[in-house]
């Protein structure tokens, strides 16, 4: 039960959430994404709707499954949202109201609350006679979403009763909808965070035929160009004539994101003129979880970030951080604090902090120590789920 996070969080957090729940029992939440698997949003998901039931609210999650049509424009206002100048074609968006209509009437809704998350499912609502609040809780980075595509979405928005995003720097002026802050959060519980043993790290490595001779700098993200991962090999390539290491990138493809393999291959492609370089797409926690410890340096050179639950999930390990100072990321890398910040697209900046880690033990130990300590007062599910708790007895008034 929900006392197991005790060691964790505290024993105040644990009661503070038993406390909010008490006027919630029975109160049946539906979330609403497009894929159980892949993303931090689905992740995410996977710990917070058993949470919220094992505190007695009757919480479900469903999915917007969908055509292949549906996921290209989703992927194309994904895009745009985050700022690039595209748009769906005709095709694409038909598919994408006609799911979404579909949806709206066969999808088992009945309940005291809805939560839509991402714009995968966003106009369902328009579909549907609509009885009890709902909240779109969108994960992506607004900070400067491209023009045609917020215009065609923010009037689904605005049917909503709330909307709940990642950062203060996502607030938008043109939405007067009440709009919540919530950063996501990791499950340290879960097996991407779950304590792992060297051995177990070891083992996991060995499976993968990942060497520990060499200190491992680290990525772990799907495969998309916000991730930047030809700038993560370019800033593998600039320090490797100084530090001896070996770089693996992890990167799993998720359901509802279509440029996933194209961008491997590129990737790929590019890998294969260095030395020591890693590239696993395989699903598997566990490795995430033994990779996240075995590094000497993560890096997250996001150019765009909703949030990047990989940041925490390192730093919750102790593993320092260089991480492009966008969206979500600087909430959880204090530059110099808990890791190093550098520009989107400032490789030299970004090898020389890799560098500076990889040289200096008591420094990544430093870093470690105090990112686990950020990770846990500010992170943590249990702080994920007593937000939801005191947003939705906010709504429900
Ligand atoms: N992840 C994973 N396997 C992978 C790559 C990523 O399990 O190969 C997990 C990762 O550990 C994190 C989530 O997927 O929990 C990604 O969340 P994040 O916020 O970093 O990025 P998103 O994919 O949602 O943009």
């Amino acid at each position: 039960m929900i006392e197991r996070y005790i060691t964790h969080a505290g024993a105040e957090a644990i009661a503070e959430i038993v406390s909010l729940a008490r006027g919630l029992q029975g109160l049946r939440v539906l979330h609403v994404n497009s894929t159980y698997h892949g993303g931090g949003v689905a992740g995410m998901l996977r710990s917070l709707v058993p949470l919220m039931n094992e505190v007695g609210l009757d919480a479900d999650w469903t999915v917007l499954f969908g055509e292949p049509k549906l996921f290209s424009a989703t992927k194309k206002f994904h895009n745009a949202l985050q700022g690039e100048e595209v748009f769906p074609a005709e095709d694409e968006l038909d598919a994408y109201f006609r799911v979404n209509e579909f949806f709206a009437r066969y999808a088992p809704f009945d309940h005291d609350l809805v939560v839509i998350h991402d714009p995968q499912p966003l106009p369902t609502i328009s579909f549907r006679e609509k009885r009890e609040p709902w909240v779109w809780r969108c994960h992506i980075d607004l900070s400067a979403p491209e023009e045609r595509a917020w215009d065609l979405l923010r009037p689904y928005i605005l049917r909503y009763d709330a909307v709940v995003v990642s950062s203060e720097a996502f607030r938008k002026e043109d939405l007067p909808t009440e709009t919540f802050i919530v950063p996501p959060a990791i499950d340290p519980l879960s097996d991407i965070n779950r304590e792992l043993s060297p051995a177990e790290v070891e083992e996991k490595l060995a499976q993968y035929g990942v060497p520990t001779d060499k200190p491992l700098i680290v990525q772990v993200s799907r495969f998309d160009k916000w991730k930047d991962p030809l700038g993560v090999l370019e800033v593998y390539r600039r320090l490797r004539d100084e530090a001896d290491a070996r770089l693996v990138m992890l990167g799993n493809m998720a359901g509802d994101d279509p440029e996933g393999p194209e961008i491997f291959a590129r990737v790929r492609e590019r890998a294969a003129a260095l030395p020591d370089v890693h590239l696993i797409t395989e699903t598997d926690e566990l490795l995430v979880n033994a990779l996240q410890r075995a590094a000497a340096a993560v890096v997250q050179l996001s150019t765009r970030e909703g949030f990047g639950l990989t940041v925490s999930e390192a730093l919750w390990k102790g593993t320092p951080v260089v991480a492009t100072a966008v969206g979500g990321i600087p909430l959880q890398v204090r530059d110099g604090e808990t890791g190093f910040l550098v520009a989107p697209g400032d490789y030299d900046a970004a090898a020389g902090r890799v560098l500076e880690l990889l040289r200096d033990e008591d420094l990544r130990r430093e870093l470690g120590t105090r990112g686990r300590e950020h990770v846990r007062e500010n992170f943590l599910i249990t702080r994920l789920l007593r937000d939801w708790l005191s947003l939705i007895r906010e709504l429900l008034g």
